[in-house]
């Protein structure tokens, strides 16, 4: 399992980023982003302490710990200094807190996130046609979440992601060690969203290129 998508309590997570990523492991993970939420407020402090524990984790451990932020709530015109800011403090993987059907997320922030070319836009609630296509031309990933709050609109991204040739992640957006899950899991998931192994397959592939894991025995 790849988990692109997770909080610490470096925002409003449970568990210590290192116990999180330990947890992980427990569960099979080969590895595991910690994106915590950033606005102005926090996205200089949060950032250099994720990377300096996921360094000093992957220094030991097997899995791969990445540091990863979400960026969160901000205005639109904000966002593209944000991602840039992110990624020269050391952020590996950038996510875009989308347009979820539960909380107030201003309309217009899906479009932001994929012009500012985040990684993956998280929960986009109901993108339309266009933001699916963009999304496609400016390589960002579009999120399938386990998360329950967000999940509703999963079936309809996946057919308008497919339609378009749209690549997606599933990640869990885990706040506690519940949420997190396994492989099994994670194909019983897709499968009952319509998904088939190809394509549930293509979906662990994205994920590994995000990543940047290569498969298990895979010498290339
Ligand atoms: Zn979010
Ligand atoms: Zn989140």
């Amino acid at each position: 399992m790849i988990d692109l998508h997770t909080h610490s309590l470096l925002s409003d997570g449970m568990l210590l980023p290192s116990e999180l990523v330990r947890m992980a492991e427990k569960n099979g993970y080969e590895a595991i982003a910690i994106t915590d939420h950033v606005d102005f407020s926090n996205i200089d402090f949060i950032i250099p302490r994720i990377v300096k524990t996921c360094k000093a984790l992957n220094r030991y451990w097997k899995i791969k710990a990445i540091a990863g932020v979400e960026i969160t709530h901000v205005p639109q015109q904000s966002i593209k200094g944000l991602v840039k800011f992110a990624r020269k403090a050391g952020a590996k993987v950038v996510v875009g807190h989308g347009e979820t059907i539960s909380e107030p997320v201003l309309p217009g922030t899906n479009r932001a996130f994929i012009e500012a070319r985040v990684d993956i836009l998280a929960h986009p609630g109901m993108i339309s046609d266009e933001d699916v296509i963009l999304a496609k031309n400016n390589g960002v990933f579009l999120e399938i979440t386990t998360r329950k709050s967000h999940s509703k609109p999963n079936r309809r991204l996946v057919k308008m992601a497919l339609r378009h040739g749209t690549p997606m992640v599933l990640n869990t957006d885990t706040h506690a060690p519940g949420d997190l899950i396994n492989n099994r899991k994670r194909d019983l998931f897709l499968t009952r969203l319509g998904l088939d192994n190809r394509a549930i397959r293509q979906i662990v592939r994205n994920s590994r290129l995000i990543a940047k894991v290569r498969k298990k025995g895979s010498m290339s």
